[in-house]
């Protein structure tokens, strides 16, 4: 649709909600001129016919404005149809209300006619501001009968009323204009925002799309590498074996170190793609967590103690035999944890204590007493690609995605992960995981 198409359907149904119920106001009026003058049995003909066209007028009206309210394509019509209605209502209104003031001329009854008709524009001129060809039709078809009417009848109030009525009509007519500038820049801005608002949606869409695709293709790629990978380990494992020269034998291994930490890396990558595309499925086992922290714990015990750091397990005594979850994603974790900390330790050691949190959290903390992280880098840590600065990756290399795999994988299993730190003194991350009972429990 064309912004002047939209502009006017939007200015069709703003008229629709305003002037939707203001015509039932007409039988009152009606009502009042009715009990209040001898119009019904002097004229009574006339009197019945505007009877009449009063209220089938106000209901034609309603009809109309509730349409304009919902009004799409076909709004030229609707607000033709709106128009005509209104315009009809205000000419019978103002044609009974000038019988009226003749009628009583100078009653008391005339001037609250008088000033009803004024106040009846100024309404109308708000009302039908969103239409103000409209608006300004109705000011006059109310004014211009009463302002005759109002000269006709000056004994009573000689000049007064007229003028009144002039400053009125001039002051209605500036109103309607500023309204309708008002409300059509109003209009105008909303769809503008919509239109923003669509193409961010759009924008949205596209980068989610391209995102998922570009994770995808990651999780495919790093499931494709890691077949021929593996095929080459294995090949230089079957070599270590094979008799070489001693500078053979050296080349063989650095190529099995360079390779595993490849298929560390390679497996990490294919981990998180995952996770982003909600493909890791968690496993519910039976599993003995004290037995997991020993496992996990053993080997990277043996490197500790030949950096000559001091390694302790320390499990409290209400952590439950069994608890049941995906053994394999807690020990990844919990891996990932205890290396960091190995690796950034040169001195002192490293803690490893599993305890309860209220009865329903198993709480992993592994503490160290190594390089500590500064505050401002703590945040980032858990992100992917981050690492605390460039020179702890050159001395100590590392991808920086560890962490960010931990603490989706701790939220996916419905726990959390953190960390406490100061700079030079070491680091305390925990994360908690909710335990569920063991099977044998659920089934008693
Ligand atoms: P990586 O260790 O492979 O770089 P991680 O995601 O495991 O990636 O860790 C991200 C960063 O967090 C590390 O590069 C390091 O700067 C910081 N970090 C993690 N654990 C520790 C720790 N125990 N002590 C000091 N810094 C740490």
């Amino acid at each position: 649709m064309q912004a002047s198409e939209q502009l006017g359907l939007r200015l069709t149904r703003e008229l629709g909600n305003r002037a939707k119920y203001g015509g039932f106001v007409y039988p009152i009026l009606m009502a009042t001129v009715a009990l209040q003058t001898r119009l019904p049995f002097d004229y009574p003909m006339l009197f019945g016919v505007g009877a009449v066209l009063t209220l089938a007028g106000s209901y034609w009206r309603f009809h109309a404005a509730s349409k304009a309210v919902t009004a799409n394509e076909d709004w030229h019509r609707i607000r033709e149809e709106l128009r005509v209605a209104s315009i009809l209502l205000a000419v019978v209104w103002s044609g009974l209300s000038g019988l009226a003031i003749i009628e009583v001329p100078n009653s008391d009854f005339s001037i609250m006619l008088l000033f009803t008709l004024l106040g009846w524009a100024s309404i109308g001129a708000n009302v039908f501001a969103p239409d103000h060809r409209l608006a300004q039709v109705f000011v006059h078809l109310n004014l211009l009968p009463a302002l005759v009417w109002s000269v006709l009848v000056r004994d009573r109030f000689t000049l007064f009323m007229p003028l009144i009525y002039v400053l009125t009509w001039a002051f209605l007519l500036l109103l309607i204009r500023r309204s309708y500038s008002h409300s059509k820049a109003l209009i105008e801005s909303q769809v503008e925002l919509e239109q923003q608002a669509q193409q961010l949606r759009l924008a949205r869409d596209q980068a989610q799309e391209a995102s998922r695709a570009r994770t995808q293709f990651l999780a495919n790629m790093s499931h494709e590498i890691r077949t021929p990978l593996n095929g080459i380990l294995g090949v230089a494992e079957l070599m270590k074996e094979s008799s070489l020269n001693d500078d053979q034998r050296e080349l063989v291994g650095i190529m099995n170190q360079s390779g595993r930490h490849l298929l560390a890396l390679v497996n990490d990558l294919f981990d998180l793609s995952r996770i982003n595309v909600g493909k890791l499925q968690l496993e519910a086992l039976p599993f003995d967590v004290r037995r997991l922290v020993d496992e996990v714990s053993r080997p990277l015990q043996l490197a500790a103690e030949e950096k000559g750091l001091e390694w302790r397990v320390n499990i409290r005594k209400e952590v439950p035999a069994t608890c049941v979850g995906d053994p394999v994603r807690v020990r990844q974790v919990l891996s990932n944890l205890l290396s960091n900390a190995l690796k950034f330790t040169d001195r002192g050691g490293v803690t490893v204590e599993l305890g309860m949190t209220d009865g329903e959290h198993l709480r992993f903390e592994v503490e160290d007493t190594g390089i500590g992280i500064e505050p401002e880098k703590l945040k980032g840590i858990f992100e992917e690609f981050e690492q605390a600065d460039r020179t702890t990756t050159r001395r100590f290399g590392g991808t920086g995605l560890g962490l960010a795999i931990a603490t989706k994988l701790a939220q996916i299993m419905g726990g959390r992960i953190g960390v406490q730190s100061v700079p030079g003194q070491g680091s305390l991350f925990w994360f908690e995981l909710g335990v569920q009972p063991p099977i044998s429990e659920i089934h008693s």
